[in-house]
């Protein structure tokens, strides 16, 4: 049955996320055919990335004008419509749009180049943790609606993350899980194939239960390695932080997994994207989690598509942050 008490909008972006989810994990099934067929190892994300874009646009303008900052444009696919890369497109959204033609699956995904200039409108990173895709481990379908700058509902598909706290983020799961949040109402969470069931409360840690657990990227040029192990030591812990791609890590803070996600700068000059953050910064604070940069200001979604007034991302629960963010200006970073 749908829930009743959400909005229309909170709605019609979990339904496009959730539909999101079953392309992407069919292409994650089938990522060596994809790759075979079109002669390329990175092409399976490239196909659920563009996949994604155009059904989750086609869905949301659907319901009428749409104002839509995605990661992708149509240039690469239009280049050569012929292309074994187009059909796969085509065929990923035609499992759940069986009317999609090429022209049709073009026009949605060029639905996505808003340039993030006007007051009010939605972010999407169809595949965030490409790499974690590909891999077979972690990635997120990411979809945020900003207003005036500030988040006001964010959508997470996790839809390879397992519900169980006791299972490795690296074996993935069959059913996988949405977040979602909208803002002064909470953080819930369903399982990713079954959008229609009662959503669950979902809660970041309240208290320290002892030394800090900590959730950071798998790649290494996406935050620092050793900056992180010398945050952790100062605030008293211990070990290598749990490795996982992708907003995902917003998600295990949220759901009170771990006590913080700490995304250090590797270089200056980089600027972090709002598809990256937008969804899983409402997730996780509207579970009760502190968001902020490194030096504990707030994101700024009002600077268009990155977020050029901060630094890295400091997400932990309450007992955390602060300790954190002090260690931080402590050690320099
Ligand atoms: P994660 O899976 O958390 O490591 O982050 C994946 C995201 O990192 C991708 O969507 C990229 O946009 C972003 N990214 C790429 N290069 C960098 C970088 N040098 N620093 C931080 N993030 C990056
Ligand atoms: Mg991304």
């Amino acid at each position: 049955m749908p829930n009743p008490a959400l909005g229309a909008r909170l709605r019609l972006a979990i339904d496009a996320v959730a539909t999101a989810c079953r392309i992407t994990r069919q292409v994650q099934q089938r990522l060596h055919e994809v790759a075979q067929m079109t002669k390329d190892d990175r092409s399976p994300v490239t196909v659920a990335d563009f996949a994604v874009q155009a059904v989750i646009a086609m869905h949301l303008g659907g319901h009428g004008p749409l104002r839509l900052v995605g990661e992708e444009s149509s240039d690469a696919l239009r280049a050569d419509p012929s292309s074994p890369l187009c059909h796969a497109v085509v065929d990923a959204v035609r499992t759940v749009r069986p009317e999609a033609t090429l022209d049709l699956v073009l026009d949605a995904i060029d639905l996505g180049s808003h340039d993030a200039s006007s007051s009010a409108y939605w972010t999407i990173d169809p595949i965030d943790g490409t790499k974690g895709f590909l891999r077979g481990q972690q990635y997120a379908v990411s979809l945020a609606h900003i207003e005036q700058g500030i988040v006001t509902l964010g959508v997470l598909g996790c839809a390879n993350l397992p519900a169980a706290f006791d299972r490795s983020f690296n074996d993935g799961d069959p059913h996988g899980q949405i977040f979602f949040a909208e803002r002064g109402i909470g953080c819930f969470a369903l399982p990713a194939d079954e959008p229609n069931a009662t959503p669950r409360r979902v809660q970041a840690r309240t208290q320290a239960s002892g030394p800090i657990q900590v959730c950071a990227s798998v790649e290494k040029e996406h935050s620092s390695e050793s900056d992180t192990d010398r945050v952790i030591a100062a605030v008293g812990g211990a070990g290598e932080p749990v490795r996982l791609d992708s907003q995902c890590k917003y998600a295990v803070i949220a759901r009170g997994q771990a006590d913080a996600y700490l995304r250090l700068p590797t270089r200056k000059s980089y600027l972090e994207k709002i598809w990256d953050h937008a969804a899983g910064q409402i997730v996780a604070a509207e579970a009760g989690a502190i968001v902020s940069d490194i030096d504990g200001k707030p994101l700024d979604f009002s600077r268009g598509a990155t977020l050029a007034g901060n630094r890295g991302i400091v997400c932990a629960s309450q007992a955390f942050h602060a300790r954190l963010i002090g260690a931080i200006a402590q050690l320099g970073i």
